[in-house]
């Protein structure tokens, strides 16, 4: 018997990387579980395939229809929504003079605002014992290099929106929580580019997270065993942050 048996969780981008290996470890542990992509449907599709209880869903995250449609895709499918993943993201950096309005607003509607439109959409199905739970980044926390200001800013709202949510949410006993990734080997980092070895080099593991590694923080946050922890951030890089 699974720990998430009969729960039913979302997972926004979960057709590779992060997002693919909650997904998998969630239907590991007994979850239905829905993801999301941007477009790649073939690649979502391959991770449904081999869930067991799953579906995909086209979902923009900077587009709040999309977003809600999802939520109600989910509910409608399964019964339920029990576990609210927020994961899909966007890697922009590059000179601070030179990242565009465009930018800025683009990183901040992809990881900041459809978090919360996503918890709002969910809000009126999670029941007690419900979970939120967000992918945040350890550059929320260190900022080792230049170049990276807007991303940084956008994963440091979900700091904020994870402490108030966990407010607004805790009498009715749903917690909501943050996972600080570092240097996690996917398409957006991989631990063979040209930027790794420096990344490596601020872990005080002086090594690479697995995208299994932040699935497994992810497991014990949407298990029994994360029932009394909320609003919290939780580092899972190697000690990049150390
Ligand atoms: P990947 O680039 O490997 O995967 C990104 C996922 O998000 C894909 O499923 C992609 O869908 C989806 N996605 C991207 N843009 C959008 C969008 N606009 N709307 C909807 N879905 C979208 O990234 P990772 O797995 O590495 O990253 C996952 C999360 O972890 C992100 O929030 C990222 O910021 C964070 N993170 C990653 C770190 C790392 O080192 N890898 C470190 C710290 C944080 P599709 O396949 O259709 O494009």
């Amino acid at each position: 018997m699974g720990q998430l048996d009969g729960r039913t969780a979302l997972v926004t981008g979960g057709s590779r990387g992060i997002g693919a290996a909650v997904a998998t470890r969630l239907a590991h542990d007994g979850a239905n579980v829905a993801i999301t992509y941007a477009s790649a449907r073939d690649r979502a599709d391959a991770v449904v395939a081999t869930l067991g209880n799953a579906i995909a869903i086209r979902a923009e995250a900077s587009d709040s229809a999309d977003l809600r449609a999802a939520v109600a895709e989910t509910v409608e499918t399964f019964g339920g929504l029990d576990i609210l993943v927020n994961n899909a993201g966007i890697a922009v950096w590059g000179p601070f003079e030179e990242t565009s309005d465009d930018d800025v607003d683009r990183l901040l509607a992809v990881h900041a605002r459809a978090a919360f439109v996503l918890a709002k959409a969910a809000s009126p199905h999670l029941p007690t014992g419900g979970r939120i739970i967000t992918i945040g980044s350890s550059l929320a926390e260190r900022v080792p290099v230049p170049g990276w200001a807007a991303y940084s800013m956008s994963k440091a709202a979900l700091v904020g929106l994870t402490k108030g949510l966990a407010r607004d949410l805790g009498p009715r006993g749903i917690t909501v929580n943050l996972v600080h990734p570092g240097s996690t080997d996917t398409e957006m980092n991989p631990a063979d580019g040209p930027d790794a070895a420096g990344e490596r080099a601020f872990t005080a593991l002086d090594r690479y997270c697995d995208p299994e590694d932040v699935a497994a923080m992810v497991a014990h946050l949407a298990g029994p065993g994360g029932h009394n922890i909320t609003g919290a951030a939780f580092l899972v890089d190697a000690g990049a942050v150390a």
